[in-house]
């Protein structure tokens, strides 16, 4: 299928690239109806990725990872989102990419020692832990407190629709240090699964993405040392707010791999079957409308990379990023919507991929910010202004 040459990936990237195919290819893809099946995928998958080197793209060598630039996280991201479902790659991309990256990032030298380590060779699973049950959208209205007691903090409240809740060994989670000061009231804590008070309250059952863990986690009279707090107190919305933009990146990446998977799979199929003594892709209503959606998918791509270009610059990206979030998922819903109709009554059919493909995307714009949290950021942030 036709997809155009990007300037961005060189002969290295090439070369990773071959190496997580033939990883997903040989170790995830002959699987993943099975983890899909069975709501959950082995924690072993981290132990190997963490082995060929994948849990540590960007992260420093010092501790076991590979300091390759954000094309190399692109590279892993479009290839690991082949396969043929995105709960797996969503739940290693919250490991990798949305909840490492905050110890990466904000942690001292001695969190990252005792952390890092492990999570970038893939003995212990990360997740991020912001959204509560009272709202996710609004990150300066959670409820959970961290209290001062001591030398350590004590924390009580609840999160919901945690990835990796079940995996996980570490969690980063966003807790009020002050009440009454909103967003500048919020801070990052590294919070251990044994952590006496803190429990997986329940996995939850959900529409798609089977094979990602999704949680409601309890916190009641958790004790947190001193020193798992995650840089400063009071900074934690900051952070949040920078590492939403590798997040929503990533997103927008995840949606733009599966969307062309989805493409590919639906235009074999197209030119498979035939009705009234032509091919499916040869009646011109089919046709026209899979070149709209190819159209409209490598505009995606391209707002993608364009958007990874000004975040690597080391420029604020917020803009770039929703937009790149809000276009690419919100494709890859017309995209699902349409590809599972070109298959007719097996599109909706458990056997046929384009089935899973349509209920794991729907949440790809609701997860990491919804479409109208990026819009709010795109007017407010990037237009209404001079
Ligand atoms: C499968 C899955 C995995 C997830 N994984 C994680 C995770 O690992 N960690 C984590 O912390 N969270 C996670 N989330 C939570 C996710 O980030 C939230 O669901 C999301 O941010 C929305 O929050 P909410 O569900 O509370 O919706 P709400 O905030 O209650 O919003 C409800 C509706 O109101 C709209 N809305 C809200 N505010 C505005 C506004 N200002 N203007 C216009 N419309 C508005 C929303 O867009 C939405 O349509 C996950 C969610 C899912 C579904």
């Amino acid at each position: 299928m036709f997809t155009a040459p990007s300037r961005y990936f060189n002969q290295e990237h090439e070369i990773f690239r071959e190496q997580v195919r033939s990883f997903v290819d040989k170790e995830i893809e002959p699987y993943i109806d099975q983890w899909e099946e069975e709501r959950l995928f082995p924690k072993s998958v981290y132990r190997r990725m963490g082995e060929l080197g994948f849990l540590g793209i960007r992260l420093p060598e010092e501790y076991g990872g590979s300091e390759g630039d954000i094309w190399m996280t692109l590279v892993f991201c479009e290839e690991l989102c082949r396969c043929h479902a995105l709960g797996l790659p969503m739940s290693v991309l919250v490991h990798t990419d949305m909840s490492t990256t905050h110890i990466a990032r904000y942690g001292t030298p001695q969190q990252k020692d005792k952390y890092l380590r492990p999570l970038i060779s893939g003995e212990q699973v990360c997740a991020i832990a912001v959204s509560e049950p009272s709202g996710g959208s609004n990150v300066a209205g959670i409820q959970t407190t961290a209290v001062r007691d001591g030398d350590g903090y004590v924390l009580n409240g609840a999160k919901i629709f945690i990835t990796n809740s079940v995996h996980a060994d570490t969690f980063c989670v966003a807790a009020k240090t002050n009440k009454d000061l909103g967003h500048k009231g919020v801070s990052m804590f590294i919070v251990e699964r044994d952590s006496p008070g803190f429990q997986l309250a329940k996995k939850l059952r959900k529409m798609g993405n089977h094979s990602s863990d999704t949680g409601e986690l309890v916190f009641e009279d958790v004790r947190v040392p001193r020193d798992n707090l995650l840089g400063e107190e009071g900074r934690g919305f900051y952070y949040i707010m920078q590492n939403f933009q590798d997040e929503r990146l990533i997103a927008a990446s995840m949606a733009v791999s599966a969307s062309q998977r989805a493409l590919e799979d639906t235009i074999r199929y197209t030119r498979e079957r035939e009705t009234f003594g032509k091919r499916v892709f040869d009646h011109q209503a089919i046709g026209h409308r899979l070149a709209d959606l190819a159209t409209k998918l490598e505009a995606a791509r391209q707002l993608t990379y364009y958007a990874a270009d000004v975040l690597s610059s080391g420029r604020d990206a917020s803009t770039e990023v929703s937009m790149a979030k809000l276009y690419a998922t919100e494709l890859a819903n017309e995209l699902a919507y349409e590809c599972l109709q070109f298959h007719g009554g097996y599109g909706y059919m458990e056997e046929f991929h384009i089935e899973r493909f349509y209920r794991d995307m729907r949440m790809t714009n609701i997860g990491g910010g919804t479409s109208e949290i990026m819009r709010e950021i795109i007017a407010y942030r990037g237009l209404d202004r001079d």
